[in-house]
């Protein structure tokens, strides 16, 4: 076998696109990529994981999860109408949007973790930009041809036959950006009812438009910048410098073993050249079209395609694999030095750091959830005016009191104040009165009742002009207790 059955002779490099054209102009011309097929483990590791991800976007807003009769039976709903997020049985209001903090805070030191253990593993498998991109290019495999038929597709004069394959191929991408945004929207509503009004025209404006700015985005993202959006517009790569160190696992090319490079030429002597027969298919499976023989680069998305492409070719070769392998830069310094590589270090001060962060804020957020209260309590004392001296001396001030019942049926609360000794409260405008300084209250099933709370206390409890009063709510059915603390103002003494 020579390096002629395996060279890949239109290979793009990263270099060749930035080669400006106009030589006048500020900016070099961009070549698109093409990335050629392959096959190996980590091609099928992607096609799995691109699958069970497009497979949950697309199923989620049908999956059912009951709540009772009068709650949504959507698992996952961003009730924006209604203030609330359900998540199959948690159901979050807005005032604990310090969840959705903590959750966003838990999935970006988790990003920080996994980027300082294995490099830009979520880039090159998981993120949406990729999983859409690397389904684009599959679309257009099918219509146009692997690689070498796309490139010369492009070059080609524009025949029936060209004009057929780019409009069909304009079309499936159209048609996916236009599922993508339309299934985005039914996270927003209820799915099966969101979809007979989209398509019958009853849905509100807003609906339509979000679908709109989706699919373009989609189709522009995916289907037409691709690799750019990951090296221009991404702020990612720039940050992860920052977490990756030289015993991180990244995308290495071992070179003591490769180099000095050189093409399988059939009767000629081999002696002196590395592994690396220079055949450029690690280049041309690449993404975003970069050669990895040229050292780590910020373009490169760790998605390990130039792995199976190299391992592919070593296997035809009959030399070992892993001349491109998912390795530290460590290792790979030492082999070029002439030392043995060593074992992967996986824990390290900044992983042990990330590591903690990841448990810490993961152990906090199970804390909230797991004590989460089935109430919340809201009160506001009245500034005009501060006070309201009585004619018998007494001192009147006025609460807005609000209790949030996050349960699925009316709750009755008893409400109890601490630190005025026979103070009196109603509730203004429906004469309810306190007993021994409680009161019963109560609040509708998954509602908010506000109360408009007179607090009337005797001369002889105002020793200071500032007391402070703790109003404890009780769940009368759960038995759970809330405490409130807040001033009840007097004249100054
Ligand atoms: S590293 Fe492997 S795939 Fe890349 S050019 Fe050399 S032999 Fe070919
Ligand atoms: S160099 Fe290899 S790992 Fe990096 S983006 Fe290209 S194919 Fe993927």
């Amino acid at each position: 076998m020579t390096s002629d059955d395996l060279v890949v002779e239109d290979a793009q490099s990263r270099k060749a696109q930035r080669a400006p054209e106009k030589k006048d102009g500020l900016y070099a011309d961009t070549v698109k990529i093409h990335p050629k097929r392959v096959k190996g483990t980590i091609r099928t590791i992607k096609w799995a994981v691109l699958w069970v991800l497009l497979a949950i976007y697309y199923a989620v807003p049908f999956v059912r999860w009951d709540r009772g009769a009068e709650s949504p039976d959507q698992a996952i709903l961003l009730d924006l109408t209604n203030r609330r997020f359900y998540f199959f049985d948690l159901e979050i209001w807005p005032q604990e949007i310090y969840y959705a903090t903590f959750m966003l805070a838990f999935s970006a030191v988790l990003l920080f973790f996994v980027t300082s253990l294995f490099g830009r593993i979520w880039c090159g498998f998981a993120c949406p930009q990729t999983v859409w991109t690397d389904l684009y290019v599959w679309v257009e495999r099918l219509i146009e041809g692997d690689r070498n038929a796309r490139l010369k597709l492009e070059d080609a004069p524009w025949t029936m036959g060209k004009i057929t394959k780019r409009v069909s191929k304009h079309t499936i991408w159209l048609i996916i950006a236009a599922l993508t945004g339309g299934v985005f929207v039914l996270y927003f509503g209820d799915a099966p009812t969101m979809i007979v009004e989209i398509f019958s025209g009853t849905a509100s404006e807003e609906t339509y438009a979000f679908v709109g700015i989706l699919t373009t985005t989609t189709y522009l993202l995916a289907g037409m910048s691709r690799e750019q959006v990951c090296t221009y517009m991404c702020p990612w790569p720039r940050f992860q410098a920052a977490m990756l160190d030289e015993e991180s696992m990244v995308v290495t090319y071992e070179q003591h073993r490769g180099e000095p490079r050189g093409k399988l030429k059939k009767g000629e002597n081999q002696e002196g050249l590395g592994d690396c027969i220079d055949c450029n298919l690690c280049v041309a499976v690449c993404p975003t079209g970069i050669d990895i023989r040229d050292g780590i680069q910020l373009e490169c998305i760790g998605c390990g395609l130039c792995v199976d492409a190299c391992n592919q070719v070593m296997s035809r070769l009959d030399r070992p694999g892993n001349l491109i392998k998912f390795d530290t830069e460590k290792n790979q310094i030492a082999l070029n030095a002439g030392q043995p590589a060593t074992k992967p270090r996986l824990i390290r001060p900044r992983t042990i750091l990330y590591g903690l962060l990841v448990a810490g804020i993961g152990a906090v957020t199970l804390f909230l959830l797991g004590t989460r209260s089935s109430f919340e309590v809201n009160i506001l004392r009245e500034r005009a005016p501060l006070f309201t001296l009585l004619s018998d001396g007494s001192v009147r001030n006025v609460y807005t009191f609000k209790i949030v019942n996050k349960e699925r049926e009316i709750r009755q609360y008893k409400l109890t104040l601490e630190g005025l000794p026979d103070a009196k409260m109603e509730i203004a405008a429906k004469n309810i009165v306190s007993e021994n300084n409680t009161l019963t209250l109560e609040a509708p099933a998954d509602n908010v009742r506000a109360y408009r709370l007179f607090v009337e206390a005797p001369p002889e409890a105002l020793k200071t002009s500032d007391i402070k009063v703790n109003f404890i709510l009780e769940d009368l059915t759960e038995g759970e207790k809330a405490n409130n603390y807040t001033l009840f103002k007097g004249p100054d003494k």
